[in-house]
């Protein structure tokens, strides 16, 4: 779904949206239901739908069941299998495009560049590709957390013969059928791709440097009959999705509080895999040697099988170069390659993807300097009207991001429509509150699984602080943001 705006840009809207992957439809979706329309969705692509555009590699699925990954205002009952693949989640995104009435305020093509706010008239100028300007009262800013694909410098690796592509930048046009295809890492998006591209490839190799823990997925197709029942009662679907989410949601205390347990959870897990992997030298280099929970805990019926097929090797030797016919490790054997799939994940360094500019022209980049860092992961001190989606501290290891993206949304619009009935041209977060609300989350961080586990983990920042995860229930974060408090915050009226 592509734009039919684009030959109309406003030069001034109140509300720029930028992203329309889940989180900023979400914000969109509620400025509709509320009867604000003076906005405009800004996405760089030709298309809508943010990662579950992006990452189209074969297997592409969620790990969080289909009828927990969607709106609660916005059931779907025709998901065709329990954990949703990555054309149906598409599907369902357009699906709201279309519904929710966006089309008319979308913008594809649309690259913000800058945003510098504008303190004379407490406003947001932001710059686009092209040479576009546009003036915004309102930043919201929702451009993901896993948006910028992470390559790593490897020695060699411009000079390779064949083609290399990212796991979120799939190439459909390369045919790797019969090919000897390279893949490096072993995470979420490798133990999904891995198997299917098994089925064709020639030859696969597999480079691992930390073996994942990987616990079956209870994935299976919905009958027609189920869907009917869903259909038809959707009170049905409400339990059903509230059930899941209690299920997931306990989970948060062994992450948060005892990660003890998690330990205890390990020997079933193992045996999970020793059931699949009958050779001890691979279940050796198959073994995680950091707690259960501490990275991210993956969910797969075939990768154990896919890497011991006859064309398939794990590689857990590091990689030392890539040579222009294939990869070199470190004990100096070449494994030869006619293809490498990087699925080595994304930045995450938490930033915004553009120059944000606040009070004094200071630049966000630099008040990030030591990680980032928001109040409640959506204001942040100096920078005032911005709003983040999916901001520091709101990612989740154990449940689903769209409860989290939907918390987020409604302390926006509660914040937008309190500044209306206010009168308020501006409203900028307490430094205080900011600091002692991390303060807080970083004290929490302590004895969680993640600073605990004895792992790397993109989670964590260089200094041991947590810029990414939640370190709580769900159900916590959705209680704190449930209405915009401006008592934390410095406003200014429109006079
Ligand atoms: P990832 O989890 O960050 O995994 C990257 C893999 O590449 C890791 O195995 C990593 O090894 C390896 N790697 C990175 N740099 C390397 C290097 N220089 N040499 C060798 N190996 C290297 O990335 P991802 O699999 O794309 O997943 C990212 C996130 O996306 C996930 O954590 C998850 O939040 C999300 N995701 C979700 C789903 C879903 O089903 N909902 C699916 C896919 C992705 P180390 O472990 O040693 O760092």
């Amino acid at each position: 779904m592509t734009d039919n705006a684009a030959a109309s840009m406003p030069s001034r809207t109140d509300i720029a949206i930028v992203g329309t992957g889940y989180s900023g439809l979400c914000i969109a979706i509620h400025l509709k239901r509320a009867g604000l329309h003076d906005f405009v969705l800004l996405e760089q692509a030709p298309t809508v739908g943010g990662t579950w555009r992006d990452n189209h590699y074969p297997g592409a699925a969620c790990d969080i069941a289909s009828n927990l990954y969607s709106f609660s205002f916005e059931p779907n009952p025709n998901w065709t299998r329990v954990y949703p693949q990555q054309p149906e989640l598409k599907a369902y995104v357009e699906h709201c495009v279309e519904k929710y009435g966006l089309t008319a305020h979308l913008h594809c093509n649309a690259r913000v560049v800058e945003a510098r706010f504008d303190e004379a008239a407490r406003s947001w100028d932001l710059a686009l590709d092209g040479a576009r300007q546009l003036t915004a009262r309102v930043l919201v800013s929702a451009t993901g957390g896993l948006s910028r694909p992470s390559v790593p410098s490897i020695e060699g690796l411009s000079a390779f013969a064949g083609p290399v592509f990212h796991s979120a930048r799939w190439q459909d046009d390369t045919a790797l059928a019969g090919r000897r295809v390279a893949v490096i890492g072993t995470g979420a998006s490798a133990i999904q791709l891995v198997p299917e591209i098994a089925r064709e490839v020639g030859q696969l190799t597999l480079f691992q440097r930390t073996p994942p823990w990987i616990i079956p997925k209870p994935d299976r197709a919905l009958s027609a009959a189920e869907r009917r029942r869903l259909r038809r009662h959707p009170s049905w679907q409400r339990m059903l999705r509230g059930i899941d989410y209690a299920m997931r949601e306990y989970r948060a205390a062994f992450f948060t509080r005892w990660p003890g347990v998690l330990k205890v959870a390990q020997a079933r897990v193992l045996r999970h895999m020793h059931g699949q992997v009958a050779d001890p030298a691979l279940r050796a280099q198959l073994t995680p040697r950091y707690v259960l929970g501490c990275k991210r805990i993956l969910l797969s019926n075939d990768f154990y099988q896919a890497i011991q097929r006859p064309h398939v090797r794990l590689v857990t030797e590091p990689i030392a170069r890539i040579a222009p016919d294939g990869i070199e490790t470190a004990d100096g054997v070449l494994h030869p390659a006619d293809a490498l799939v990087f699925a080595t994940g994304f930045q995450t360094d938490g930033r915004v993807p553009y120059p944000v500019f606040g009070f004094g022209g200071a630049a966000l980049a630099d008040a990030w300097a030591p990680g980032p860092q928001a109040y409640l992961g959506t204001t942040v001190a100096g920078y005032p009207n911005l709003f983040l989606m999916t901001g520091p501290n709101t990612g989740l290891g154990h449940n689903s991001m769209i409860y989290m993206i939907e918390s987020q949304a409604r302390y926006v619009m509660d914040a937008i429509q309190t500044m209306r009935r206010a009168g308020l041209r501006a409203v900028n977060v307490d430094p205080e509150a900011q600091r002692s609300f991390n303060t807080e989350l970083q004290a929490r961080m302590r004895r969680t699984v993640w600073a605990t586990g004895g792992c790397r983990s993109w989670y964590m920042a260089p200094d041991g602080s947590n810029p990414t995860l939640w370190p709580d229930f769900t159900f916590r974060f959705r209680r704190r943001t449930r209405r915009f408090d401006l008592e934390h915050y410095r406003s200014w009226t429109a006079s």
